[in-house]
């Protein structure tokens, strides 16, 4: 099969990390049609996206034979499910073919996913279904629209198989782009090796390609922990600002660079509820919308525990230090999350009773099971005049008029003009999220060969700020009906 080249690939990992992967090769597929490319993005990362549509591209997407200058490799990493740890995870179904450095001269992973049994794939197929994929492609790139930091859908290409699942579906692959896969579930193979010295290298690299600040610290690893800590915490914040619920914070899902991955069971809430869980396996709500930050702080003390030996040598002081860095996870958390609420209800500065107005609203969403995301704009549409679609989400109860008023007090402090407020509301409240009912509609489309309804609400949700005539069905919940029944299953 001939493949088109991927330029100007580069293998730092691979060359610094001996002990962290295996080489392997991504299996052939019989008829690989290319169902989404990510053009823009192709050119942030320097190729051609027409070269990545030629019969040689779309066969280098799907992993049927390997671009000149790739050198695949299957990363391997540990990691907690659920609480329970595994000593030996890493990329079942995955290849990472090298980095590029993009346009701006940032180091990015070009990363197959579906590509085939790898030593590490254990009981699985080693396949992906082009359902999950797509479903990625478009939590990813939604997320990257709202500003949060994640990575990236190159492409999906559909492999021509059907793949077992529940029942027969379409298989595919994915090309993801991130700043790296290394997760905390590297770090927790990298130490249970034997070897210091492993993970003494996966933290240099780390640190020198995420969080290069921390190397000139005085105590570099403790700097580095800290730097993890506070880029996790403002990743958590940004889902909670925007109702997003992981569904799996494994440790090997959570990355060192801060960046969002591994969209499978996920889902933005639609009426607000700490409580809420949508992964049919989290049956103890551990990953809850309003558990994220607890469990984000768990799995930094993972990553912690790894690097004790890196801190200190006497392992009192180790422990110590490390404790007091994720002591100050909440605090980070309160933070981001905090400024983001500002930003979110249009106030220019923090205010005294902050942290009350902020939970009062909750607390009112919660009681009227208020749409989440509707809510937010509903509050500009306010500011404009219309205080109908508030009033029909919250209903007029004293309490709504009681917070109404304090938000108010607290937007005349500020003395701006309420119409450019609810215009800068609206630049950071999103209108159009990917909204499970929707998910899950365009993806059975799409697994019939239908593909218009996928590429209508990408493009809505990569345009999450802006109104559309015509699409208000995009910005309304899920049907009860929907709600109750609907989970997403780990079938990917
Ligand atoms: P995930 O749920 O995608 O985060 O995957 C958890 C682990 O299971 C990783 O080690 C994956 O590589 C592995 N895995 C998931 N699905 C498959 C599959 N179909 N074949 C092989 N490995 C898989
Ligand atoms: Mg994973």
């Amino acid at each position: 099969m001939t493949v088109a080249a991927i330029p100007g690939l580069e293998h730092w990992f691979a060359q610094e990390l001996p002990g962290l992967f295996v080489e392997w090769q991504p299996a052939a597929v019989p008829a690989p049609e290319l169902v989404a490319l990510n053009e823009p993005l192709a050119i942030e990362l320097g190729l051609d996206p027409a070269s990545l549509r030629t019969p040689e591209g779309v066969a280098t997407l799907a992993g049927n034979g390997v671009p000149a200058g790739a050198a695949p490799i299957a990363m391997a990493y540990a990691g907690h499910q659920f609480g329970n740890y595994s000593p030996r995870l890493g990329d079942g179904r995955a290849l990472l073919l090298g980095e590029l450095l993009d346009t701006s001269g940032r180091r990015r992973d070009v990363h197959l996913k579906g590509s085939g049994r790898t030593p590490f794939a254990r009981g699985g197929d080693g396949k992906a279904a082009l359902a999950p994929m797509l479903r990625e492609f478009l939590i990813a790139e939604a997320m990257h629209a709202l500003g949060v930091r994640t990575t990236r859908a190159l492409a999906v290409v559909a492999t021509g198989e059907r793949i077992m699942r529940d029942g027969m579906v379409p298989g595919a692959v994915l090309t993801r782009v991130a700043a790296s896969h290394i997760r905390v579930g590297t770090f927790e193979y990298a130490a249970r090796l034997g070897d210091p010295t492993i993970v003494q290298r996966l933290a240099d690299h780390s640190m020198a390609r995420h969080h290069p600040q921390a190397a000139t610290a005085d105590q570099p690893y403790a700097a580095f922990l800290e730097s993890v800590i506070d880029a996790q915490a403002a990743l958590v914040a940004n889902w909670m600002l925007i109702g997003f619920i992981h569904g799996v914070m494994n440790t090997d899902n959570m990355t060192i660079s801060g960046e969002g991955i591994d969209y499978g069971p996920c889902a933005f809430m639609d009426r607000y509820d700490p409580q809420t869980v949508f992964s049919s396996i989290d049956h103890a709500g551990r990953y809850a919308y309003g558990n994220q930050p607890n469990i984000a702080q768990w799995n930094l003390a993972r990553l912690a525990e790894t690097l004790l030996p890196l801190i200190a040598d006497d392992p009192d002081a180790a422990v110590a230090t490390a404790m007091a860095q994720l002591e100050r996870f909440p605090d980070r958390f309160q933070h981001h999350w905090q400024a983001g609420m500002l930003a979110k209800l249009g106030l220019a500065s923090e205010g005294k009773g902050d942290a009350s107005l902020f939970h009062s609203l909750l607390d009112l969403l919660l009681a009227q099971r208020a749409d989440y995301t509707g809510s937010f704009r509903a509050l500009s549409q306010l500011l404009r005049g219309d205080d109908q679609p508030l009033h029909a989400m919250l209903g007029s109860d004293a309490p709504v008029d009681e917070w109404l008023a304090a938000w108010r007090l607290r937007l005349a402090a500020d003395g701006r003009d309420p119409l450019a407020v609810a215009g800068e509301m609206d630049g950071v409240n999103p209108l159009y999220v990917p909204r499970n009912h929707q998910v899950e509609r365009v993806l059975e489309a799409a697994n019939v060969g239908e593909l218009g309804p996928f590429r209508e609400l990408l493009d809505l949700v990569t345009h999450p700020f802006h109104e559309r005539p015509g699409m208000e069905a995009f910005a309304e919940p899920a049907p009860d009906a929907f709600a109750r029944t609907h989970q997403t299953f780990c079938g990917t």
